[in-house]
């Protein structure tokens, strides 16, 4: 395998500013992709994040783009394209968390979690599709919350992660046969603004996990450098736990 295993390929990330997105586009420009990743609102994070992958020679592009805004993700997308003359791996990253008890979760947040973490993966895979090659990758970040809740006041941020490892099972059987892998990374209690591993749930948090600490961002990272690398052409369909055995 060459030094390289993703150059000449075109990536785009969604939420790449901070923590695991951050995280997944400093390892895929590593591997030689053409990265592109989308915020909103943090713009220092995201200049932070273009610095350091250009101080060593990589090649990335920040975009002011909400995945919940299914028109501007197409416009970015086209953008993309003319740009790099195509668009070989997606990896739906962004996401957004709110914890409260059933009868005090307001239905704006509700929308606000389905909007993102549901409509904005389906609606950044539909943009994105047309354009994928065969050989092309689709990975989604979704939760080990989708399969298992220890705590009260997620049940909703755990729905959504469940809904997209069901799309990802249903788009895997819809693509396979143009050869595009689609796989949902499923990361324990990893250590980010979303859940700091010094935060208020930490403790029990590492209580539950056999190897009894977070993860690191880069942690997840790897497993998607490995989903969207061309020797992972047999993987598709499959929601893959990188949490510390948080589900065992
Ligand atoms: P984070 O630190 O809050 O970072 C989220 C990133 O997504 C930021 O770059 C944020 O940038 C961006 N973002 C949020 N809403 C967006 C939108 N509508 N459109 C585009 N970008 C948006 O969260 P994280 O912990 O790294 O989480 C990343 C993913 O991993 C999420 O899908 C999360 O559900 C999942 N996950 C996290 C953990 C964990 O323990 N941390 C565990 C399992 C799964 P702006 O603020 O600029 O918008």
């Amino acid at each position: 395998m060459s030094e390289q295993p993703l150059a000449g390929k075109t990536a785009l990330v969604t939420g790449g500013s901070r923590g695991i997105g951050a995280s997944i586009v400093e390892r895929l420009a590593a591997d030689g992709a053409s990265v592109t990743f989308s915020y909103v609102a943090d713009h220092q994070g995201a200049k932070e994040v273009v610095e350091r992958i250009t101080s060593t020679g990589g090649t990335v592009r920040a975009v002011e783009t909400d995945s919940a805004d299914a028109d501007a993700v197409r416009d970015t997308i086209a953008e993309v394209v003319a740009i790099s003359g195509g668009l070989d791996i997606l990896v739906n990253n962004a996401g957004v968390a709110h914890v409260a008890p059933i009868e005090e979760f307001p239905l704006e947040e509700f929308d606000r979690l389905v909007a993102v973490n549901v409509r904005g993966v389906f609606n950044t895979i539909q943009a994105a599709v047309p354009h994928l090659p065969h050989g092309g990758r689709i990975v989604t970040i979704g939760s080990i919350n989708a399969d298992r809740v220890p705590v009260p006041g997620i049940a909703v941020y755990s729905l959504t992660k469940a809904a997209v490892a069901g799309l990802t099972r249903g788009l895997a059987r819809e693509l396979g046969p143009r050869g595009i892998t689609v796989n949902t990374v499923q990361p324990g209690p990893t250590a980010t603004e979303m859940n700091p591993d010094e935060g208020e749930f930490a403790e029990a948090m590492k209580a539950l996990m056999p190897v009894g600490h977070y993860a690191h961002p880069t942690d997840i990272a790897s497993a998607v450098a490995y989903l969207v690398r061309p020797e992972a052409r047999f993987v598709t369909g499959t929601s893959w736990d990188v949490d510390g055995g948080f589900a065992v």
